[in-house]
């Protein structure tokens, strides 16, 4: 058996279109074609276990190679194999008029197809000057094939002499992808991409210093886990597990607060772990850390759309197959999947914050400045996460004690509500420089809270537009018995007016002139304790 044909498309030439438009992202070939691979493999498995296949199954592993001297990629497997009518059907048709039609629909918006899937089997030719496709079918009988096509729409079959169940990939790579025939950049691809799929991906041997040079052991070098932590049983897994997993992720990072462990097949698919880092002060350096994997097929570390903003400063993996992943980011934040997915998310963060809290309170507010600002942060985006959040915000006074909005208000509104019913919430924004203010308030009886972090005077505005006939004053803002503005002046000022203009002028040649500066001086019963002069800022 030998012939030649034409891949039945329109277009003349559909591989200098994929060429051109993936350009920036040609790397993606080496996850389609081994994705590929352990899809075949596992439809084996599916097979053998449902007594289908009765043969042998072997060692299912999938192996890359390089061979430099003759610019090939070679990726095997010892899956299902594809008999002639196969290849005619799912190379030429499907596969082809797939391409073509990713292609099509998405010509006016590279963006959307950087990075994503759709393009399947045809990617290899972004690289490739010809790819050929050596395979045998698991079906008794089955005789192998070789597919050969130079990325015109002319391709050849015929029967080729493989004694092995499976299919060779072999791409051979052009001029102007050389690059990817060096063994370290495969290497770099396949942890990129292959780090977590289900069957074991071998890439030679591992190797070692030696005489000088490194060389090949005995032992392969397997890329892949193939049971990542995420996929498997809550109950089955020690905290040690999660952390290692963290560790495998994230090798430079500190040890993580707490981590979820996500596991939904209803109405939507979605497993995952996902992980509170300790995050001291700096938002945007946190970004970008949670990893999306489509059936533990790494598609992206870049989740913005996909979770709600606040979200992104989490860190872990999450795997859905109900992402849509061949389009636009723009579409992607009104997929109602996507948007299930995300409210699920936010509950179960709220859920496992609730929890902890409850729990282990000690826990939870010992953690609690490195939690602050990312809770901070959902409850001032994310209005449903606020409802949640209220039950397990922290206050912080100038003791350190801490406590929830309930437990404050009830701490402070005997004392500290002024003549109009509004609940004054006292606060420092520097507990050392703010220092005489604050013993002031506290001799006084009053209350005053820590308020020094990134988010605080956002979360004031929030807290005093959420919060019924609640106020917040900063405890240098004004003299002490003005703070909290109770019934009647403590008492009046006994100075006539002429007594008031002299000491005026007095004071006004003593305080220093500088641009921009105003002093006001303004007369006051301070009470008999008192300093008998405050500046206040
Ligand atoms: P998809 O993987 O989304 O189906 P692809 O373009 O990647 O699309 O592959 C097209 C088809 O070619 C697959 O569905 C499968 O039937 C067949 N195929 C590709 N690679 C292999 C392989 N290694 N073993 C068996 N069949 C394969
Ligand atoms: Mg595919």
């Amino acid at each position: 058996m030998s012939k030649k044909g034409t891949i039945g498309v329109t277009s003349d030439n559909i591989f200098p279109v994929i060429k051109k438009f993936l350009y920036s992202d040609h790397e993606i070939f080496l996850r389609e074609i081994v994705s590929n691979a352990v899809d075949a493999t596992q439809k084996l498995r599916t097979l053998a276990s449902v007594g289908e296949f009765k043969g042998e199954t072997g060692d299912l592993r999938v192996t890359v190679t390089i061979d430099e001297a003759a610019r090939t990629i070679t990726v095997s497997d010892r899956g299902v194999g594809m008999t002639e009518e196969e290849v005619e059907k799912y190379i030429n048709q499907i596969a082809f008029s797939s391409a073509e039609e990713f292609l099509e629909k998405y010509k006016d918006d590279k963006a959307a197809i950087i990075g994503h899937f759709g393009l399947g089997f045809y990617s290899a030719f972004m690289v490739s000057e010809r790819v050929d496709v050596i395979t045998r079918s698991f079906r008794d009988g089955a005789e192998a094939v070789k597919w050969s096509c130079d990325g015109s729409p002319e391709f050849t079959l015929e029967a080729t002499d493989k004694t092995e169940r499976g299919t060779d990939i072999v791409m051979h790579i052009d001029e102007e992808n050389s690059e990817f025939l060096g063994r370290e950049k495969i290497e770099g691809l396949l942890t990129k991409y292959c780090k977590f799929l289900p069957v074991p991906i071998i890439f030679g041997k591992k190797q070692e210093w030696k005489d000088g040079k490194m060389q090949d052991t005995d032992e392969d070098n397997q890329i892949n886990d193939t049971h990542p932590a995420w996929t498997k049983k809550p109950a089955d897994l020690k905290d040690e597990d999660y952390k290692d997993f963290y560790r495998a992720l994230y090798p430079m990072s500190d040890e993580p607060l707490f981590w979820i462990h996500l596991n939904v097949d209803y109405p939507f698919n979605l497993t995952g772990i996902l992980y509170f880092p300790k995050i001291k002060n700096n938002l945007e350096l946190q970004r970008n850390k949670i990893q999306l994997y489509s059936n533990q097929v790494y598609v992206t570390d870049e989740v913005q759309g996909i979770v709600p903003d606040f979200l992104t400063l989490l860190h872990g993996v999450l795997d859905s197959p109900d992402i849509p992943l061949n389009v636009s980011r723009s579409y992607l934040q009104s997929d109602s999947n996507v948007k299930k997915i995300s409210a699920h998310i936010t509950k179960k963060v709220a859920d496992r914050l609730e929890e902890i809290f409850k729990n282990d309170r000690p826990t939870f507010e010992e953690k609690w400045d490195s939690l602050r600002l990312f809770v901070q942060y959902g409850m001032l985006t994310d209005e449903k996460f606020y409802d949640r959040a209220t039950k397990f915000f922290l206050l912080s006074d100038t003791e350190g004690h801490k406590y929830t909005l309930d437990e404050y208000r009830t701490l402070v509104e005997g004392v500290q509500t002024d003549r109009d019913g509004q609940v004054v919430y006292l606060y420092a924004t520097d507990r050392e420089a703010q220092y005489s203010h604050v013993k002031r308030a506290a001799d006084k009886g009053y209350s005053v809270l820590v308020l020094d972090g990134q988010l605080d005077t956002h979360t004031v505005s929030q807290l005093e537009q959420k919060l019924e006939k609640t106020h917040f004053v900063r405890v240098d803002s004004d003299t002490i018995n003005n703070l909290i503005r109770k019934e009647q002046p403590a008492s009046e000022v006994k100075l006539s007016d002429v007594e008031r203009s002299t000491l005026i002028k007095l004071f006004e040649a003593r305080l220093p002139r500088e641009e921009k500066k105003h002093f006001n001086v303004a007369f006051e019963s301070l009470g008999t304790e008192a300093e008998a002069v405050l500046i206040i800022q």
